[in-house]
């Protein structure tokens, strides 16, 4: 086994922007060798296959790796298995998730927020240190989300001292607003929680959780970012619904959501636990910068 290559895992990178991001490190890092993550073991055999049928030369430097973020099982049993082949990570970029309207707050916070707190927490002990890099694949509906709260949840929800109690409390105080019938919005808007829209919490927290990893482990770079707007399975049904093409409704292809995660995987980076834009520069957490404006300063 080769232990000078940089082992990258990409978590619900069987397709989409995970897919995307795999592709875009076996091409541009040749020292690299992936974990492709895929909670449905056929549908990731699939995407190894067709990557290889592309590119030959890359099926000694990708290999699956089972994992589903949502059971705790999946993802013990994913750590096992990396461990089992007595190598470190360079990387763990947590990308799985799922959209507005895949799921309940519940299901929602479950995978998107709970499901990269458990992968990271299960794979923290294998990432390399100094200089390993954690990539919380996050969105701008997270800072959308923060905009819409009260000033108290705002200050909250950016506060980089945020403990792990806190930020537990908040989940918990979240996941009980969920209800079997349907999640109540005016729940939600007399806790000052905004807008109530599931997805931008979950990305919200995230961003959060991204400031205590990356101020429990100053010795890694742990960020996160936006990929940008992106044509995928998860946005299809926003062109869909407004009966236009992904293009028209300003989509970019999953290529280009790969740009943001590459630059915090590869590049020198200043800071930890930032969120940045799909254009690979600074973002606040509290509010939109569309890419190519001037970048965050705080
Ligand atoms: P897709 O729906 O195309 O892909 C999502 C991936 O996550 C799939 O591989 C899916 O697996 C996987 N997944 C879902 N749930 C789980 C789970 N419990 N365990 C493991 N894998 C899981 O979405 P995108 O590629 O668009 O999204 C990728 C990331 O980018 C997400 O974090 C998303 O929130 C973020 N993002 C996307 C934007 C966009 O415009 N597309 C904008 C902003 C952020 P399966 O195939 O089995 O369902």
């Amino acid at each position: 086994m080769n232990q000078d290559l940089r082992r990258v895992l990409v978590t619900g990178a069987n397709k989409g922007i995970g897919l995307a991001i795999v592709e875009a490190i076996l091409e541009h890092a040749e020292d690299t060798r992936v974990f492709l993550g895929s909670r449905d073991e056929a549908r990731g055999r699939d995407a190894v296959a067709s990557l290889v049928a592309a590119h030959p030369a890359w099926s000694t430097r990708l290999e699956l790796v089972p994992i589903d973020v949502a059971r705790e099982d999946s993802v013990s049993a994913a750590a096992a298995s990396v461990r089992a082949r007595g190598v470190e990570l360079y990387g763990l970029v947590n990308n799985a998730a799922i959209g507005v309207g895949s799921g309940t707050l519940r299901s929602i916070l479950e995978t998107n927020t709970l499901g990269l707190r458990r992968v990271t927490e299960a794979f923290l002990p294998l990432v390399q240190k100094p200089g390993g890099r954690i990539v919380n694949i996050s969105s701008a509906s997270g800072p959308l989300f923060v905009s819409s709260c009260s000033p108290e949840r705002q200050r909250e929800l950016v506060d980089a001292s945020i403990t792990r109690e806190r930020f537990g409390a908040l989940v918990d105080e979240c996941l009980a607003l969920s209800r079997p019938e349907g999640d109540d919005g005016a729940g939600f808007a007399a806790r000052g929680l905004g807008d109530g829209s599931a997805y931008g919490l979950s990305k919200a927290l995230v961003n959060a959780y991204t400031m205590i990893v990356a101020r429990e482990h100053p010795e890694l770079h742990v960020n996160a970012c936006t990929p940008g707007f992106i044509a995928t399975d998860m946005t299809r049904a926003y062109a869909d619904a407004a009966g236009k093409s992904p293009e028209e409704m300003g989509m970019k292809p999953p290529s280009s959501g790969a740009k943001a995660p590459a630059h915090l995987l590869f590049a020198e980076l200043e800071g930890n636990g930032r969120f940045y834009g799909s254009d690979a520069k600074r973002s606040p957490l509290d509010r939109y910068r569309a890419p190519g404006s001037p970048t965050y300063v705080d």
